[in-house]
């Protein structure tokens, strides 16, 4: 793969009538390095079996796949060409067994362990927060204990109390911590607003609406300084108004423009993996949640390619 490939054209794509990830060249995966030279790779993967409520987010990949044909190169914020300077590309959909929880973990921390092992970034496309886990284990396998901005309405920091399994789309945070995927004191956490049936500590929403977006994201950068940072976002993070296509949806969210603010404060952090995950693209009305989705990974891969 040549460097400087970046999107097909409009037209062309339209002609093709497939829809990469925004555009993208594709994995070859007949060729013996399927992300050779590769600064970024986009990986769908399409598992809901660790929902609680409403399933449906395995449909995700292709819908977001669908409406990031729209979105062009130039981030006209950072003023940068993204994908001139982030060969970036799309690795299809990682093939899963869908009745076996433990076999799918373990299927997705190979797959994005095989990104980085190829140089490249993984960027996740759930797909419920139960892939967060194994895509966390491959991250922090290569690099090491995280830094890990966590962008949710909820926790997830759940046991086995409630559902009587200790791996679900609430628990992913609690292994990562159990673990030590998250070096201690550097697990961020932003939007929460969920209620439970206990007390408990960190952050919430409020933190958000007493200071400015700008304001939290300076305490964040402070905090992360070099560490290699881990985005994992939940869409439930925004409100259900701006983001109503998700499974356990909370009233009183970041706006949309909140959440791309957020992410472009991000600037200048050495980011090595991100997931974006809860989108439930069959809740969805008029492809919004599908549209933020994107727009976020944009997001992400910019942070990517600004530091390339
Ligand atoms: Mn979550």
């Amino acid at each position: 793969m040549a460097a400087g490939v970046s999107q097909l054209p409009t037209g062309e794509y339209l002609r093709h009538g497939q829809t990469p990830f925004f555009r993208l060249p594709q994995a070859d995966f007949h060729a013996p390095a399927p992300y050779a030279g590769a600064g970024a790779v986009l990986l769908g993967v399409p598992y809901d079996g660790g929902t609680t409520h409403q399933p449906g987010a395995r449909h995700a990949p292709a819908a977001i796949r669908r409406v990031s044909g729209l979105i062009h190169s130039y981030h006209p914020v950072h003023q940068a060409d993204v994908f001139r300077k982030l060969l970036t590309l799309d690795g299809g959909n990682v093939p899963l067994p869908p009745f076996d929880a433990a076999l799918v973990r373990t299927v997705i921390q190979r797959e994005v362990a095989q990104v980085l092992q190829a140089g490249a970034t993984p960027f996740v496309v759930g797909g419920d927060q139960t892939v967060a886990l194994p895509s966390l284990r491959a991250v922090a396998a290569c690099h090491g204990p995280l830094a890990v901005v966590h962008v949710d309405a909820h926790h997830d920091t759940s046991g086995p109390e409630v559902w009587g399994d200790a791996y679900h789309h609430g628990t992913p945070l609690r292994h990562a911590l159990s673990e030590d995927l998250i070096e201690r004191g550097q697990l961020w956490q932003v939007g929460l607003r969920a209620s439970w049936g206990t007390p408990r500590r960190g952050p919430s929403m409020e933190a958000l609406e007493r200071r400015s977006v700008a304001e939290l994201v300076a305490a964040i950068r402070l905090g992360v300084g070099e560490r290699p940072l881990y985005v994992t976002f939940d869409i439930d993070a925004v409100d259900p108004a701006f983001a109503p296509g998700t499974g356990t949806p909370v009233p009183g969210g970041l706006t949309s423009r909140e959440a791309l603010q957020f992410l472009r404060g991000l600037k200048g952090l050495r980011l090595v993996g991100m997931d974006v995950v809860e989108v439930c693209s069959v809740l969805d009305h008029a492809d919004i949640t599908c549209h933020l989705a994107a727009a976020l990974l944009l997001e992400g891969l910019a942070l990517r390619a600004l530091a390339a």
